[in-house]
């Protein structure tokens, strides 16, 4: 069993946007598992942009990461020392303790995955937390229907790219990808099926809708917040949802202030923000639907991987300049 290993630590906390400079890779020690507890070795890594928030310190609705530590992170491995049969040695599991080569984690704080079902590192990605967040947004949140015209923003990230595919398949007329390149706008069309999707960056959102959209919105996804939900409220139609997933344009510091929610109220709308830590019920659910949308070729989510603990940092910066595409991953296998 090792007794050491290594890991991403927190160097200094960001200002803005995060630097390599912030993070550096250090050798940790490895207890051995107490009672209750099981050593995993990690064989991918997440990187997700809401730790960005956790690195500022302060209060936060989870515990935020501590300078000089090992930032924790969601990650699948396998068990190689368990003291509990509930998660026999070999065991593939999911875990929150991630950003290092070998975790200790708490038998209770551990989720048995299926890699019979679905490749491990999915559940990272469209089998895991961006899948069920996907899920809970178009189903339960905005509860799109038949005919729907849907807006998904950071359409070709792992949320936005399994949310616009499940609203397809639950019949909408139209859903609409906003993304940051054309590549990008290709590639949701092209491979995911999106019926429209254009360049934010170089056709402002109210503009898009304005000249392609003429029936208006009744579904907005939104992933983004800032700018291009302000002009998705003005577009929305009259009984319009809203669900509020996330808000990465402004998850380093940047100002917005909405001028536009007075629509809200006017056009009756129903703005809904969520939270994936709310539903840890519906995983069984969501893994039985979700596999069947895989399976049938309904859904399928690109994986962005990197390699190797080194490249975790750069991984991780990369949801913020949008060099990546879909789940964003670092392969750790040994
Ligand atoms: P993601 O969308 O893959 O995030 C990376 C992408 O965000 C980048 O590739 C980039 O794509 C886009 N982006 C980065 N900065 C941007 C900016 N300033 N303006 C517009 N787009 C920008 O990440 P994800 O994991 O799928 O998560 C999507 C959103 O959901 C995030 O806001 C995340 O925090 C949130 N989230 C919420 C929950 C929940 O429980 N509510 C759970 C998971 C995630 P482009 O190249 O297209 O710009």
């Amino acid at each position: 069993m090792p007794t050491s290993s290594r890991a991403v630590l927190l160097a200094r906390r960001p200002q803005g946007l995060p630097v390599l400079a912030d993070f550096a890779v250090s050798d940790v020690t490895v207890p051995d598992p107490g009672p209750g507890e099981i050593l995993v070795e990690n064989h991918y890594l997440s990187v997700d942009p809401g730790q960005r928030g956790l690195m500022n310190g302060g209060d936060s609705y989870v515990a935020t990461y501590q300078l000089g530590e090992a930032v924790t992170g969601r990650a699948v491995g396998q068990v190689v020392a368990s003291q509990d049969p509930r998660l026999p040695v070999g065991s593939h599991v999911f875990h929150r303790v991630g950003w290092r080569q070998h975790s200790i984690v708490p038998v209770a704080a551990a989720r048995p995955i299926d890699v019979g079902r679905a490749p491990e590192s999915s559940y990272l990605g469209v089998m895991g937390h961006p899948g069920l967040t996907s899920w809970l947004g178009v189903a339960l949140v905005a509860d799109v229907q038949p005919g729907d015209v849907v807006l998904v923003t950071s359409a070709a990230g792992a949320v936005g790219a399994a949310a616009g595919q499940l609203a397809l398949a639950r019949g909408a007329s139209r859903v609409i990808g906003s993304v940051g390149s054309t590549e990008k706008a290709e590639y949701v069309t092209a491979k995911l099926g999106f019926t429209d999707a254009f360049d934010y960056k170089t056709t402002a959102l109210a503009d898009y809708v304005a000249g392609h959209v003429p029936e208006g919105l009744d579904v907005v996804f939104d992933n983004v917040g800032g700018v291009q939900l302000d002009q998705a409220l003005a577009a929305t139609n009259t009984h319009g949802r809203l669900a509020l997933c996330g808000s990465i344009s402004t998850y380093n510091g940047e100002p917005y202030q909405l001028a536009n929610t007075g629509r809200i109220l006017s056009q009756r709308l129903r703005a809904e923000g969520f939270l994936v830590f709310d539903h840890e019920d519906k995983w069984d659910r969501f893994h039985a639907e979700m596999a069947e949308h895989l399976t049938q070729g309904r859904v399928s989510v690109e994986e962005t991987h990197y390699r190797g603990l080194d490249a975790v940092p750069e991984a991780f910066l990369s949801l913020f300049t949008g060099a990546s595409t879909g789940k964003v991953l670092v392969d750790v296998r040994p």
